[in-house]
């Protein structure tokens, strides 16, 4: 059995969205039900979150961005930036709190204390730029915890496979020019799909060129679309760029039973893509995963979603559940 952290704090549960927001606190109390009924949070590495320090939130983030987020946070205003991007008083703490954790786990692989972990953080960052908020995410989770790795520790080359349905526009604007990290996102075709960005040939820019990578999915394609991207670019292009770590943005709105797309993944068909994931890691870097909770919205399929993600991770088989496609 692989040690497997899991970062989970109910302080996670203080971000409120208000009634009908699908990126609610439901979904992580969903998952944790699941997780202490079936005794699964057992043999997972409990991790608590803390307070992200400033100087690492502006590792991605300006100062005044910063600022102005936590100081909405004291209004009585409910959106920022967006419509969609609800907040209330609590959602600055949250977010710090989220890369805080997240943070804290990534010392924790890296020392070697673990093997590899989940976070499951919210409010979700893929979406998040520099400067603005942004489909529900307010700080870049994982694109601070790539530059974290980099300012501490001597690491060249970092893989962030984002497989969220939505294209992780904020992710890859951070390192768009950057060859050290490799941002390859699978995700619903622009062309239908919210935030737009992530064409096939958004490919980089200046010495980031060819370290970007956009794999588009049409709507209805599914399970026999994802297995065959892995085999003739993900797998055969990550491999090629021998990554020291990878840091996974996990989301499970791909499933057919999520509203957010038209992506028609299975729950069976989650568990392979995270099985060949959890190969190609232990290839290229001894294992070496960290990885973050972005979107997946379906309050029916998250948990048995999180749980086979986390047994493929603790090294287990992942159960069968039914489907009904
Ligand atoms: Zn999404």
């Amino acid at each position: 059995m692989k040690k497997t952290g899991f970062l989970y704090d109910e302080r996670f549960l203080n971000h409120e969205t208000g009634l009908m927001h699908p990126e609610s606190a439901d979904r992580l109390r969903v998952v944790m039900s699941q997780l202490k009924e079936t005794g699964l949070i057992e043999r997972l590495r409990l991790i608590t979150a803390e307070f992200a320090e400033t100087r690492w939130l502006e590792l991605v983030h300006g100062k005044d961005y910063i600022e102005r987020l936590k100081t909405h946070c004291l209004s009585d205003e409910t959106t920022f930036d967006f419509s969609d991007n609800r907040t209330c008083s609590e959602t600055f703490n949250t977010a710090s709190l989220a890369v805080g954790g997240i943070l804290k786990t990534i010392r924790m692989v890296m020392d070697g204390e673990l093997d590899n972990a989940f976070c499951a953080v919210r409010p979700p960052g893929h979406h998040a730029e520099s400067g603005r908020a942004m489909g529900f995410c307010y700080f870049a989770n994982v694109a601070i915890a790539a530059k974290y790795i980099q300012a501490n520790w001597n690491i060249r080359r970092i893989a962030i496979i984002d497989f969220d349905v939505h294209h992780g526009n904020g992710t890859q604007r951070v390192f768009e020019s950057d060859p050290s990290v490799f941002y390859y996102s699978v995700h619903e075709h622009p062309s239908f799909s919210f935030p737009g960005t992530g064409r096939i040939f958004e490919k980089g820019t200046g010495p980031g060129k060819g370290f970007t990578r956009n794999y588009a999915l049409l709507p209805g394609q599914g399970d026999k679309e994802y297995m065959k991207l892995m085999e003739v670019d993900l797998i055969p292009v990550i491999d090629q760029y021998q990554p020291e770590i990878i840091l996974l943005s996990t989301g499970f709105d791909a499933h057919y039973d999520d509203i957010m797309s038209r992506i028609k993944m299975t729950t069976k068909g989650f568990s392979i893509f995270m099985e060949r994931i959890m190969e190609l890691a232990q290839r290229n870097c001894q294992g070496r995963l960290i990885s973050v909770l972005e979107g997946g919205y379906s309050l029916l399929r998250l948990p048995e979603l999180v749980s086979n993600h986390l047994k493929i991770l603790l090294g287990e088989p992942p159960d069968d559940y039914p489907e009904d496609l």
